[in-house]
């Protein structure tokens, strides 16, 4: 009942002219739309990539945002800058944003509404650390990046966003959660969305895995009834293994 989202973050990879051609031959590889799928290129592709997928159901989406519509913050892009330059949904709080450059949860909530004020559909991260998960503090570090990452959202406006549940020991690692790691967080997170927000909204919103998605393992995890998709960091590079995933979700 809820469509498969399946994004590719390329970080910071890819000059206009690569993101231009995997578009092209990522594009020749979408036949149908019954899975939904997004690219995240770093702000200077977002242009050439929108114009390169004109008339392809595949979305574009920023890799973060600020909170402000605009203003003295150097370095920074608003959402309406985002959807100005073709992006129609943005990565928010993705672990390397947490932890290299000490994003809060109260930020990724700033910046979580800006995205739905400005009409862009929000990717919310969330996800443990190692030591976290050897603490036995998984759960709860998920109810808390859930419960104040999404404060002050309304039922339906969680019901259209997408969580993507990435233990920060998976992301980058080539140690991908088990399907049955995965399957726990998820159900965790969606109960938490329940309690919030209600059982509509729960059951609507997709939350997606992301940590060392590949083709080899990404059929086992989307069989797991809370696992909506995948959000791809390395295998989301190269657009055939990217097709290959698509087609596995
Ligand atoms: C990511 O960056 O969100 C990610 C999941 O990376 P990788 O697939 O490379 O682990």
């Amino acid at each position: 009942m809820r469509t498969p989202f399946v994004a590719a973050n390329w970080k910071m990879h890819k000059h206009l002219a690569e993101a231009v051609r995997y578009a092209e031959i990522f594009r020749g590889h979408i036949q149908d739309a019954s899975v939904e799928i997004a690219l995240a290129p770093p702000f200077t592709a977002l242009r050439s990539l929108a114009d390169a997928l004109t008339g392809s159901p595949i979305h574009v989406a920023g890799q973060d945002l600020h909170w402000e519509s605009q203003g003295a913050f150097t370095g920074k892009v608003s959402a309406g800058m985002l959807k100005d330059a073709g992006a129609s949904h943005v990565i928010i709080g993705h672990s390397e944003r947490r932890h290299l450059f000490g994003e809060t949860d109260e930020q990724v909530n700033r910046k979580v509404k800006a995205a739905v004020a400005g009409d862009l559909t929000p990717i919310v991260c969330v996800g443990e650390t190692l030591d976290q998960r050897d603490a036995d503090q998984t759960l709860t570090v998920l109810t808390e990046q859930t419960q104040v990452g999404l404060r002050g959202l309304t039922a339906d406006q969680v019901a259209e966003l997408v969580v993507a549940y990435e233990p920060v020991w998976a992301i980058g690692t080539g140690r991908n959660a088990t399907p049955d790691q995965a399957q726990k967080a998820h159900a965790h997170i969606r109960s938490e969305l329940e309690g919030i927000f209600g059982a509509d909204a729960a059951a609507q919103c997709r939350v997606i895995y992301g940590g060392s998605v590949k083709p080899e393992n990404v059929a086992q995890l989307s069989e797991q009834p809370d696992v909506d998709g995948s959000l791809v960091g390395g295998a989301g590079l190269d657009p055939d293994s990217f097709a290959e995933i698509v087609e596995k979700s």
